[in-house]
């Protein structure tokens, strides 16, 4: 093992540019404490300049040029103290300025009138021209751009670390220095075989090149070559992650279907279940019979009907003498998924508590010993369940609703305190893009609920800006008075809670004015209540003592109110496309027809225009997700920061789709065959999975 890569990983302070001073600042700023770490610092971006432009050619959007221009005259201007050096130069399409505000002395030695020159830097349009400040100067034609100056890497940098030099330029020579050793040895990760039938060059040569590019030709095959790497290695973990759940983690069995299942299904069930229900079903069974520990991401839009699924599969839980769980991401929808279930198990003598953070000591005590002793059947809550004295008897299920919000670690906690690792499901109603779901949640098997209950209409939605407001009250009033109930969003800013909740309360200000009682009664929710103040409106609410409910995102989740029949969204521009649908899925649930009204301001950027009409032409929540990936970049989708796994170094799972997939494919292929890495050609696959693993810590607690 440890002759796997002894230069790669010499410390940092063995290159030369790197002391003390600057190793302890690479380390503190880029996490680079070796030889290893520092080459895998790729440049974000490139100059190039192997491409000229004309003058006529520049555009704001070229943040750097590249001219070759004749120098026609050179003036110095302005008052002593603040003099500048201004040439103007012209190519056969136009003129344009260079400005020198220091060393000019020095610099106009060097401009010579009727000479061409190779003028490089970044253009900005002064008093209706052109003009570079400072750029470099080069006399054409000399001899080829050496090393790194073809295509200029640009490197991120920090404030502090520029102050000790290392500024995009600093890090280039340091890593100049490094590649330049000739010691640089950087061993191959990926076998022979798969390097020649995709015609991958080889792995030293991707490093040098994405660093200090000969060609943009070999750039591109560098930067080929690094995204499969990188996407390659996470599908090989996590197939082979999920092949050892699948063939080594043993699982309860839950072999039969009983007395609880059948009694619900034939007497509790007022509705027949939809055919995408029925499958998911028999997959979850099949699972649970394996013998393995199940371990699967259940996906459909909100209203699909997932949590009826997770019941029944609670159910097969307890005819096979398990306990259940289900934990969900706020209070608000763990008591109501805890109203739901009892409601719908009512008389079958199923034994059901809800656990969340304001449960009363002396019940906690009686759920403790209700769990322990294994007379309670299934336990609903929030975090509270993570907590030390939640013991169960025989936990044998859990379900995850809305499992964005908890953190991968948090979840195992659940399940570590088990012998036998629970069954596993875990719900969400944010669909989960295909090549994203692929690198997050590849190592878990999938189902999708893709049919809605029979009898829904599709929400009706309609982005109207702020002028068109009093247009809004009155189809308010016009809903309220056939009966129906309206909810009012307001987006949580973030920027400072006591901001948002300001604008709340202006906007419950402007609403009772509009709105006055006895006719209309109004609730609120938001985030800095207590706990027992928000169930007490929503309970007012459920029971239609109020018409209007105002709230944040807090009622984003899982509410279920089917007279509420129209969703009122806030800044509508400031919510995320996913937030804007689950919020819309808050309505469309009852049988009348409902309404999402996106208010706005008028002014509205590109992607917050994009956002809108998306939501007011589509309802399809993959649709939806691809969009909202595609405007955002997968960095800031919900919960895939606490993941870790998508912090890609080069890929993008968006721009990549292509490499990703066939990267998943071939991955499979080779854990089919040899799911350990044993085989002599599968070596060099082991040894550096290995070395990966060492590095990431949370590995393998996403299932
Ligand atoms: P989800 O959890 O996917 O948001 P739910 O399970 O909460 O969906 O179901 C939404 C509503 O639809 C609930 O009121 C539920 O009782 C109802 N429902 C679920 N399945 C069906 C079905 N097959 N036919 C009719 N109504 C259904
Ligand atoms: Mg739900």
């Amino acid at each position: 093992m440890g002759a796997i890569q002894p230069f790669l990983s010499t410390p940092i302070e063995y290159l030369k540019g790197v002391g003390p001073v600057r190793g302890d600042l690479l380390r503190k700023e880029l996490h680079v404490t070796t030889f290893g770490e520092l080459v895998s610092c790729f440049p974000f971006r490139y100059i190039d300049r192997s491409r000229f432009y004309r003058i006529a050619e520049i555009r704001e959007e070229l943040s750097f040029i590249q001219v070759k221009a004749v120098i026609k005259s050179v003036q110095t201007l302005g008052p002593p103290r603040s003099k500048r050096l201004i040439a103007t130069v012209a190519d056969p399409s136009g003129t344009m300025e260079l400005v020198w505000f220091k060393g000019h002395r020095w610099v106009a030695d060097k401009l010579i009138p009727g000479k061409e020159y190779i003028i490089f830097g970044r253009p900005t349009r002064f008093g209706g021209r052109w003009n570079i400040a400072h750029p470099e100067l080069e006399i054409p034609d000399v001899q080829p751009p050496p090393l790194g100056e073809l295509l200029r890497p640009l490197y991120s940098s920090t404030e502090k670390l520029k102050s000790k030099g290392l500024d995009s330029r600093g890090i280039s020579k340091l890593m100049k220095n490094l590649l330049l050793l000739d010691r640089f040895y950087v061993p191959e990760t990926i076998p022979e075989e798969i390097l020649k039938s995709l015609k991958l060059i080889p792995r030293q040569e991707a490093f040098v090149n994405i660093h200090f590019p000969e060609s943009p030709d070999k750039l591109k095959r560098a930067q080929a070559r690094l995204k499969f790497e990188e996407l390659f290695f996470i599908q090989l973990r996590l197939l082979q992650q999920k092949y050892l759940r699948l063939n080594r983690q043993e699982g309860h069995p839950f072999v039969h279907v009983g007395e609880h299942v059948n009694r619900f299904y034939k007497h509790h069930l007022t509705f027949e279940l939809t055919g995408a229900q029925k499958r998911v079903i028999k997959e979850i069974r099949a699972d649970l019979g394996s013998g393995k520990q199940m371990n699967r991401l259940l996906q459909g839009d909100v209203g699909s009907g997932k949590t009826l699924v997770a019941l029944m599969t609670m159910l097969i839980a307890l005819d096979n003498g398990y306990q259940s769980c289900l934990m969900a991401p706020t209070e608000i929808l763990a008591t109501q998924h805890y109203h739901t279930i009892t409601k719908m198990v009512t008389g079958m003598g199923v034994e059901l508590r809800l656990l969340t953070g304001s449960t009363k000591t002396s019940d906690r005590k009686e759920i403790q010993e209700g769990l322990i002793g294994g007379g309670i059947h299934i336990m609903v809550g929030t975090h509270a369940l993570l907590e030390e004295y939640v013991q169960f008897k025989n936990l044998g299920f859990v379900v995850i609703d809305e499992q964005h919000r908890f953190g991968v670690a948090q979840r195992a906690k659940l399940w570590e305190k088990n012998q036998i690792t629970p069954h596993i499901l875990v719900m969400t109603a944010t669909p989960i893009p295909r090549t994203l779901a692929m690198t997050l949640y590849g190592d878990l098997d999938a189902s999708v609920i893709d049919e809605m209950p029979p009898g829904r209409k599709p929400v009706i939605t309609r982005h109207a800006f702020e002028s068109r407001r009093l247009e809004l009250f009155g189809f308010l009033k016009k809903k309220i008075k056939e009966g129906r109930q309206v909810y009012i969003v307001y987006p949580l800013i973030n920027e400072s809670e006591t901001m948002d909740l300001k604008n709340l309360m202006e906007g419950y200000d402007a609403v009772v004015r509009e709105f006055p009682l006895p006719e209309f009664a109004i609730s609120i929710v938001h985030g800095q209540m207590k706990p027992a103040d928000k169930e007490f409106e929503m309970q007012r609410f459920i029971r239609k003592q109020t018409q209007i409910m105002i709230a944040t995102t807090v009622i984003e989740v899982g509410v279920d109110i089917p007279n509420a029949s129209v969703m009122v969204i806030e800044n509508a521009e400031r919510f995320g496309l996913s937030q804007l649908h689950q919020l819309r899925g808050r309505v469309g649930r009852g049988s009348d027809q409902s309404f999402c009204i996106l208010m706005t301001s008028d002014k509205l950027t590109n992607d917050a225009r994009k956002r809108i009409q998306t939501m007011v032409h589509t309802s399809d929540g993959f649709v939806i997700a691809e969009t909202d990936l595609q405007l955002r970049g997968p960095g800031d989708l919900d919960g895939t920061q606490q993941s870790g796994i998508l912090d890609l170094k080069i890929a993008d799972i968006v721009k990549d789709e292509k490499i990703l997939k066939y990267s998943r494919n071939l991955a499979a292929e080779i854990i089919e065959k040899d799911p350990a890495l044993e085989l002599p050609e599968n070596q060099r696959l082991c040894q550096h999975l290995r070395l990966i693993h060492k590095y990431e810590h949370n590995w393998g607690l996403i299932s």
